[in-house]
């Protein structure tokens, strides 16, 4: 994603990876065919590829830099945690991403997740000397405290498949004591805030950035694709409560329509950021192009 300013605040983004990389089918368990193509066929051409078949999903940290903080949102998979192909991706492009905004992984000070899955809390740990610490030292890491205790509980079952995701790359952060575990109210200041957006998981939130009078939002796993702005009612096969979230979905996208709001999806590729048009009962996905 090309640099975006709102106000006195710069964001950009880290990419881990980007393709295209799952067939809407598998994605949605109500897709239909029929209706779906029809979506695509109208839709921009960077979100489906027809060759494959496959939607277009990245992979992405977004970097935000305000006039006292530079904040990660989320966090890709991150290296050495032992997954399983396809999840098993080089760490280098993310690293060398990191390096080419001027960074390194003291210089973060905040680390947001919007949730604690797989491919949203992987660089906030390290494998050093055959243990996980904090890959950003200075950073103090934001989580939602049910959204953590939630998988804390899930991992004590041994029912947090793939992995041990809570225990690598959430656990060894409250143990250093760079954790604040927040409920949905938390602010860091008049800059950075939360949004709660449950369903995809039990406790998703997405990130708001307010500068200059203009509002962005990353919008994490609120949706995986534009089709859920066709369909808001679609819901993934890997949300934890899909009837919330399209709930929360539908709720988001009808107070962020026809507004001038920058939508960040962690999922959608380049050109990434985008704003919501109302269709009705629908919603269109417009990407804001250089
Ligand atoms: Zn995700």
């Amino acid at each position: 994603m090309r640099e975006i300013r709102i106000g006195d605040v710069s964001i950009t983004s880290i990419i881990e990876r980007d393709g295209p990389w799952r067939a809407p089918e598998a994605m949605f368990s109500a897709y239909d065919p029929e209706i779906g193509q029809r979506h695509l066929a109208a839709m921009d051409p960077e979100m489906f590829d027809p060759v494959s078949g496959k939607m277009v999903i990245t992979y992405q940290t977004f970097v935000v830099r305000t006039p006292r903080h530079v904040i990660l949102v989320d966090t890709c998979t991150g290296e050495d945690k032992g997954y399983p192909a396809p999840m098993d991706f080089p760490k280098q492009p993310w690293v060398d991403g990191l390096h080419a905004l001027g960074l390194g992984f003291g210089d973060i000070d905040y680390v947001f997740c919007t949730h604690l899955h797989i491919d949203h809390c992987g660089w906030n740990t390290r494998l050093v000397n055959g243990r996980w610490v904090p890959t950003f030292p200075n950073a103090k890491y934001v989580f939602h405290k049910k959204e953590y205790d939630y998988w804390e509980a899930a991992t004590a079952r041994k029912e947090q498949p793939p992995g041990d995701v809570w225990r690598m790359n959430c656990l060894p952060v409250v143990e250093a004591g760079q954790a604040l575990l927040v409920n949905d109210d938390y602010a860091l200041d008049d800059t950075v805030t939360l949004t709660p957006t449950p369903g995809h998981s039990p406790c998703h939130c997405c990130v708001n950035i307010f500068s200059g009078g203009q509002r962005a939002s990353v919008t994490g796993d609120m949706m995986h694709h534009a089709l859920q702005c066709r369909e808001p009612e679609w819901s993934t096969i890997f949300d934890t409560d899909p009837v919330l979230a399209a709930k929360s979905r539908r709720g988001f996208l009808s107070s962020v329509a026809d507004t001038d709001t920058l939508i960040l999806p962690v999922h959608f590729p380049s050109p990434t950021v985008g704003r919501i048009e109302a269709d009705g009962e629908r919603f269109h996905y417009r990407f804001v192009r250089p």
